[in-house]
Formats: C-alpha cells, structure tokens, sequence
C-alpha cells in the first residue's frame, strides 16, 4: 500500500515499538488473540532483560511505599509456572524457570534489624515468610558464612533465565505470525485532526500504520518524537552493573536458592542456574544512558557478595555488564491506554520487568481488544501521571 509520497507503508492492527522482553511479551499475547501485530526494533529480543538476574522476587523485592506493586507482583509470580510451560510448548525452548525460592540472610546485628523489619512489613501484608536462625539457615545453604545471624525464608521467590525467555518469546512471535521490523521507530504518527495515534515512521522513513500503537520501548521509551507534550512517559533509566560467575562442578552444590543479603553498597543477591551460572547483582545508579561497567561498580558487587558466600572468590569471573531498568517516578509500570487514543503504553516495569512479564501481556492483550485494563492491572494506568502533571499545573 503507497503513502504520501511514494514512501511504502505497512497496515496492521497492532504495532509495538520495542522489542524486549515486554513488547515481545505483548506482541505474543495479543497475536494469540488473533490480531495482525508488527514489532518494531532494531535489535528484537535485546534490551535489558540480556543483562537482568531474572528474579521472580515478588516477596522478597517488597519495599516501604511500594505496597500498591505487591498484588501486581504477585498476580504476575502466580502465573509463572503456566506462563512458562505454555511458552515453552509455543516456542519449543524453555525459559528456565525454576522454582528455588529465596533466602535473605543479615551478617550482622543492623541487617537483622532491616531483615526483621521487613519480615514485619511482609507479615502485614499478609506474607508467609519465615523467619530462621544462623544455624538454619547454614544448614539449608552450607555455603554460607559462618557468621550468618539469621535470615528470611521465603520458598515462593523463584527464577526463571531471562536471555531463554526472551529467545522463547521471539520464536513463540514469529511463529504467532508477528512481523518483525528491525529498525528504529523515529517518530508517532497522529491522524489528521492530532486526535488519534495511528502508528510509527521508522528511520528509513518507512510509515507503519496501525489502529493500535504500543509503546514498549523501556529506558528510552520517552525518546519517540511525536508523543504528546506533559510527562505522557516519565520514565528513565535507571542504571545497574551485574556480574556472571561460574560454580565449579567439584563445589557443587554451591548454592540450591537465590541468596539476598544487604550489602555496604545496598542490596546484593546472588542467583544460581541449573546451568552453573552464578548471577550477582546488582548497582543502582542514576547516570543517564551510560552503560560503562567500572571497578567502582564491581568492586562493591564482589566485596559484599563474598561476605554472605566467601566460596565465590574461587568462582571464574565470567562475564561484567550494565543494563537500563525503566523507571518511572513510583517504581511501577505504565499499562494500557494512554490520554492520546490509539496510544498504549507497556513501559516502566523497573526492577521487575521478568517478573512483570506474564501479567503484562494478559493486562496489554486485555486493553488492546477490548479497551478495557482488567482490574489487577487498573492502579498501574498509563495516565496517571499525566493528571497528576495537569493538577499541579492547575
Ligand atoms: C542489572 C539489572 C538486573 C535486573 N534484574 C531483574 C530481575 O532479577 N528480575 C526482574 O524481574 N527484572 C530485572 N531487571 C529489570 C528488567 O530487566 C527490566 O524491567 C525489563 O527487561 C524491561 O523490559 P522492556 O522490554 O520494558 O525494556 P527494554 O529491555 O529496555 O527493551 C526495550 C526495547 O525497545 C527498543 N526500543 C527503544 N526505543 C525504540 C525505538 N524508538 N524504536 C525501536 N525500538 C526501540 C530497544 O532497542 C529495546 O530492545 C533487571 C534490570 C537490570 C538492568
């Protein structure tokens, strides 16, 4: 189909612009529903779940002033264990999830007053997590320092490999019939009037055009030329170092759970695979779009990773790297509709985007066919700060 000027222009119902793990997770969802999607990204399947530890930490990630995230995050590790087996049977390959559960352990009396804090914190909210002395917990992980002063259980924190999921989710896309587009979108494009989105013109000066156009372009989803002035996206990025060790068969079993514990340098948790990969992680940082790993950033990962497990200095280093989480200005995502009709948005998703991933593609594949968010997903509306934006200005 020509467009104005000659330029080609491809129609669909749906495109979405980002191809990590939550536009793809979109894509799928909303192709199995039977829409005519495209995908558009340069690099579908990258983004910063290649660099993320794949913690299903609903329980565990629980924090002060992020209450309302809890019910999100639980609905979304509820719906792993049939996410992943339905995907796996799409795509064919697994997305290692694995259900290890967490110990959160305190290496000294102020960690046990934190630990002790937000095991009350998990109680109040109705959390089954069980509190264990040093001994117990060495006993479940031997590895352990001697020193361990007690720790938080909590068996419903699991895994999943999030470089598998994101393969499974590309091939589970293209075998749903979703097109992909390995370009960049430069800029939104409205109707006539303005009033309407209707789809993305890509670099090479492309027009896709869609009755739907999703938004799922993580860290740099605000960057879209065209979207509507106000804070229609306030989302950054936000910064974290990770590093990849290797557990030596003759220690094994080096660790059988993600272990958590706090670090000088704030939260550290290690994440053992099946594989032999040992995950550790993670800095937070607010440095704009740099994603330069420094000795800054891993000599913190590694000093306070040894202490909970001294073993990993015997471990290979393997692997350094820094990913972008999409942050928004209340650590939750953005889902559904946006102000601007025929623009949704699936963005925001932080420290959780893994975890997030099932519940974003049945929230999003909701919105998009029946203009409807479901409940569970409503408190994460895509506008809400936009109005709050206008009653400030007001
Ligand atoms: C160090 C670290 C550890 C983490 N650990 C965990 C964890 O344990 N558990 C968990 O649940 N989450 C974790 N996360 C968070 C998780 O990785 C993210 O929330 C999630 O990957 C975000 O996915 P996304 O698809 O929204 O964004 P991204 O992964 O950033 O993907 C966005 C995609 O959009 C594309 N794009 C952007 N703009 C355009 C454009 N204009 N045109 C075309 N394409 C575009 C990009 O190329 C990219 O592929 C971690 C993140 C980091 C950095």
């Amino acid at each position: 189909m020509p467009a104005k000027g000659g330029v080609a222009l491809t129609a669909c119902d749906v495109v979405v612009v980002g191809g990590g793990v939550i536009g793809l997770v979109t894509a799928w969802r909303v192709a199995q529903r039977g829409a005519r999607v495209a995908v558009v990204d340069p690099r579908p399947g990258g983004g910063a779940a290649q660099v993320a530890a794949g913690m299903l930490a609903a329980v565990t990630e629980l924090h002060h002033g992020e209450e309302a995230l809890l019910d999100l995050n639980l609905a979304s590790a509820a719906r792993w264990p049939d996410f992943a087996a339905e995907l796996a049977e799409a795509a064919g390959t697994g997305t290692g999830y694995r259900e290890c559960g967490t110990l959160a352990v305190a290496l000294d009396a102020d960690d046990r007053a934190l630990l002790r804090d937000l095991h009350q914190l998990q109680r109040r909210c109705g959390l089954d997590t069980q509190w264990l002395t040093g001994r117990e917990c060495r006993k479940l992980e031997p590895m352990l320092a001697p020193g361990i002063r007690g720790g938080l259980r909590v068996d419903g924190d699991h895994q999943a490999d999030p470089r598998l999921l994101t393969a499974a989710l590309l091939t589970a896309c293209e075998r749903a019939g979703v097109v992909f587009r390995r370009r960049e979108a430069r800029e939104l494009t409205l109707s006539g009037s303005g009033e309407r989105a209707t789809g993305v013109v890509l670099d090479d000066g492309t027009a896709v055009a869609a009755g739907r156009t999703v938004l799922a372009g993580g860290s740099r989803s605000a960057d879209l030329a065209g979207l509507p002035p106000g804070g229609t996206v306030p989302v950054r990025p936000v910064k974290g170092q990770i590093l990849r060790l290797r557990m030596l068969p003759e220690l094994t079993p080096f660790l059988s759970r993600t272990v958590r514990a706090v670090g000088r340098g704030g939260q550290i948790y290690l994440v053992p695979r099946v594989s032999g990969e040992l995950v550790v992680g993670a800095t937070s940082e607010e440095r704009g779009w740099d994603t330069a790993v420094t000795a800054g950033g891993v000599y913190p990962l590694l000093r306070d990773a040894r202490e909970p497990v001294p073993g990993i200095t015997e471990l290979p280093l393997v692997e350094t790297r820094a990913g972008l989480r999409p942050t928004t200005p209340d650590n939750a995502p953005l889902l559904g509709p946006s102000e601007l009709p025929g623009l949704f948005l699936a963005t925001g998703h932080h420290r959780n985007g893994v975890l997030l991933a099932p519940v974003t593609g049945d929230a999003l594949a909701a919105s998009l066919t029946t203009g409807e968010l479901p409940d569970y997903a409503r408190p994460f509306h895509a506008h809400r700060f936009a109005r709050a934006a206008r009653e400030v200005m007001a």
